[in-house]
């Protein structure tokens, strides 16, 4: 779902989906559903954060040792010249000066020769021993690496590691995202002493949201205003039909869930950035997410069958809740059959969208359309009442102070779907459809209440994401303030943790690995000379962003952006609601301003990498530049197979079946011949057959979508490629690199061991089987193995057999 929306932060590389699991931006540029999921995802296990790790190898070797060993001798000297000879000449006393100098040096240098280069030229400087200690500790030396390499890379980390209880999925990603919010739980949990109100308003919300016994106690109260608000949960209240059904409106129910509460039921509705203007902003409708994970859980059998049981059950449970609390009456059989024909309603929504894979072109989702056409074209009906679209318009944008008249240009992204919601809607009554809307709204609302209403979903959850119990409160409330005050939580994170020294480091790997990708345009066969020449200039104009906005130092600017909001410490849900309405009106307010390309498009405390095919940039925030991906002084070999990967990835993002369709200032816009359009195709045809052929165990043996994981997979086998020939260059340039101490393998091979670890992993099956739908990256081992099957230079540094399972016969190449 993310990548098709215009801001294409689906693409945010390396976590899971990111609408579901991370929250991570495409939320936020497109629609805010995913912000609704305020806690988010069970992510735990604890280790020490080390941010003193960066110390480079020179640095090192000068700090520790020309302190001790010269100040040593020279004093030892001092003491014998002074009681032998006591009329020595000037000149001898020069000589003797000399002499001494001379001595200090040569044992200086040999002391620092023994202990920071090891016998045989070995690199033993702190960075260098805990790099060789942690490729060793996670490796298994046992497995042949020709014939699986990610079981010789990762199968130590897969002993060592089991899944926590509160996650669904653990990797190398998932410790260091935990070691980030345990950055986060320290500097949220000190008392702020700057006259900052941005940084204390953080620490407010996190204080609410940790204020567990005044949750408690509070129990579903704050819920019910809500309901009111909203028009009312139909199921979990009396009298619905008179009371509100008489006056009830889709256009308000929907436009208040929406304006108010940036939550988008039925119709998404949302403001992004026009396509094939990407300086302007433009009102866009869409299909839109639903309550289980994808479409394809809505046939409730086989692997989704206790998906759907669950889901229903919690639905039930909380009308029960609810109306118990409000001392109603609670018939069981009533809510049961109530909540069955909001299933059987929403199981006919999922059917009448689109499927991701018909979605996967922007050339063909972008349907632009004055706003009166819709009424004209995609008539609906709610109890037969037709549905007036610019009526429904109007009300959201009346909230920023924005009229829209019949002639607005607008977006259709779903043009079929609305098509096809109109007959399911005939189906049903309006008490069903104000039944579903609301319960999708309340459903992610629960993790602001009380135990007794959290545990409601603990069944459901369970059928998810396989987790059995809720991550501490603290990791919880870390994450969720991180996602609403991205700005203000990324200076507390960059101040305590962000060495801030990796810039230049940075920007000298992005030249190298874009003049590769820039050179290797020349050897693609595939490609004529005019569309290289458009690619080679779209890659230059790539902007890039690392670490962290300078903006966000400063006070004014923070203190600014926040100036809106105000939270209290005893009202965490009411905080909650503050943040939808704040975060809503802000999306809705830019229709008429002008796309800010300057503008960060993530905040720094993010262990994840971006690229924006409106804006052509790629982002790589704070929180990923660390070891295993970098550090000042681990071997280059590291980073290029950490780091520089990721930058080749993000890189090719402008270059796969999604970003190739953006030029280069971001505008959806056709610049290749027809005959190179025609070979991508093909080549792109290959990697399809190639990863839609694996079959991942832990999905019941179930294969990957190769289409949907196209784009991904494409900026992998690009990425390790244009990364693994900037480091030969870099070795050509400053010469080879000295050995790892314990590790008996080269530098090239270290940098396909560094590049495999990253992605050592392991999820519980129903998180599996959910992210086989949903998650448009493949899982981290086919990561692996597909793009190292792919590249001829793995084979070359592990002497790798023909026919070996690391070396296929046919491979797939497109940049
Ligand atoms: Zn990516």
């Amino acid at each position: 779902m993310c990548r098709s929306v215009n801001e294409s932060l689906g693409l945010c590389v390396f976590g899971l989906k990111c609408c579901v699991v991370y929250l991570c931006m495409c939320v936020r540029e497109c629609q805010p559903p995913s912000k609704d999921d305020f806690k988010t995802f069970p992510q735990v296990g604890v280790l020490s954060y080390q941010p003193e790790h960066s110390r480079s190898c020179p640095s090192a070797e000068s700090g520790e040792f020309l302190q001790a060993a010269p100040v040593g001798q020279q004093t030892m000297a001092d003491n014998n010249t002074q009681k032998k000879k006591p009329h020595w000449t000037s000149l001898e006393i020069g000589l003797l000066t000399i002499v001494s100098l001379l001595f200090v040096i040569i044992v200086a240098l040999i002391v620092l020769f023994i202990t920071q280069s090891g016998k045989d030229g070995v690199c033993i400087t702190a960075d260098c021993t805990q790099s060789a200690s942690r490729l060793i500790e996670n490796m298994d030396p046992t497995v042949n690496p020709c014939d699986n390499f990610y079981q010789y890379a990762c199968g130590g980390w897969l002993k060592k590691n089991i899944i926590p209880e509160t996650s669904s999925r653990y990797s190398t990603f998932d410790i260091l995202r935990d070691e980030l919010e345990v950055v986060l739980k320290g500097v949220l949990e000190r008392e702020e002493s700057r006259s900052s109100s941005s940084l204390t308003k953080a620490k407010v919300l996190y204080r609410s949201c940790t204020n567990e016994s005044v949750i408690e106690q509070r129990g579903g109260t704050p819920l019910f205003t809500v309901l009111q608000d909203v028009f009312e949960w139909p199921i979990a209240t009396d009298d619905w039909d008179t009371n509100y059904g008489m006056n009830w409106r889709a256009e308000d129910a929907i436009a208040k869930l929406n304006e108010k509460y940036g939550k988008q039921v039925l119709i998404s509705f949302f403001i992004g950035t026009d396509d094939r203007d990407s300086n302007a902003h433009i009102i866009h409708f869409d299909q839109p997410s639903l309550g289980l994970s994808s479409r394809d859980y809505y046939v409730c059998t086989g692997p989704y069958e206790e998906a759907c049981v669950t889901y229903e059950n919690f639905m039930t449970d909380l009308a029960k809740l609810i109306r118990t609390d409000r001392g109603l009456k609670v018939n069981d059989t009533n809510i049961r059959q109530e909540v069955a024909r909001v299933m059987m309603m929403e199981k006919e929504i999922a059917n009448a969208t689109d499927t991701p894979e018909d979605r996967n072109n922007p050339v063909l989702l972008y349907n632009k359309m004055p706003l009166e056409i819709l009424n004209n074209n995609f008539t609906l009906e709610f109890d037969s009442r037709v549905f007036n679209w610019t009526l429904f318009t109007n009300k959201i944008m009346d909230t920023v102070g924005i009229p829209i008249t019949d002639s607005e240009e607008v977006i259709v992204y779903a043009p079929n779907y609305f098509k096809r919601l109109n007959p399911v809607l005939a189906k049903y009554t309006k008490r069903d459809v104000q039944n579903y809307m609301v319960w999708r709204f309340i459903m992610n609302l629960v993790v602001g209440l009380s135990k007794t209403y959290r545990e409601t979903r603990k069944a459901f959850r369970k059928a998810i994401y396989g987790t059995t119990s809720e991550p501490a409160v603290w990791r919880q409330c870390a994450i969720y303030v991180n996602n609403n005050m991205e700005n203000a939580v990324g200076r507390l994170y960059v101040e305590e943790a962000f060495p801030g020294d990796s810039k230049d480091m940075m920007d000298e790997m992005i030249t190298n690995i874009t003049d590769v990708f820039v050179s290797n345009l020349d050897d693609l066969a595939w490609m004529d000379a005019e569309t290289k020449k458009a690619a080679g200039e779209k890659a230059r104009a790539i902007r890039e962003r690392i670490g962290f906005s300078e903006n966000i130092m400063n006070n004014t600017y923070l203190d600014q952006e926040y100036q809106d909001l105000s939270y209290r410490a005893e009202e965490y849900f009411e905080n909650i609601l503050k943040n939808l309405e704040f975060g809503q009106k802000k999306r809705l307010k830019k229709l008429k301003i002008k796309v800010n390309k300057e503008e960060w498009i993530t905040g720094a405390a993010v262990v994840n990498a971006f690229y924006s095919s409106s804006r052509n940039q790629i982002v790589f925030p704070a929180g990923i530049l660390q070891p295993p991906f970098f550090g000042k002084g681990q071997p280059w070999s590291l980073n290029y197979g950490g780091i520089g990967m990721v930058i080749g990835h993000e890189i090719t993002h402008g270059f796969d079946d999604n970003g190739r369709n953006f030029d280069k200032d971001g505008d959806l816009k056709d610049w290749w011949t027809p005959s190179s359009t025609q070979k991508f195709h093909e080549l792109s045809k290959c990697i399809v057959d190639q990863y839609g052929s694996y079959s991942w165990d832990l999905a019941n043996g179930q294969n990957l979508n190769g289409n949907n994981t196209l784009g991904e997979n494409i900026a992998d086998n690009g990425g390790i490629r244009q990364s693994y020939q900037a480091y030969q260059n870099y070795v050509k340039k400053h010469g080879k690199e000295a050995p790892l101490p314990g590790i008996d393998l080269n530098h090239e091979q270290l940098f396909f061991l560094n590049f495999a670890q990253v992605w050592c992993g392991t999820h519980r099956p129903e998180h599996a089987v959910n992210s086989i739908k949903t998650d448009v990256h493949s899982p981290g081992k086919f990561r692996v193995l597909g793009s190292l099957q792919n590249f001829p230079e793995f084979a070359k540094a592990f002497q790798c057999q023909k026919n070996t399972n690391m070396v296929p016969e046919k491979i797939c190449r497109v940049w």
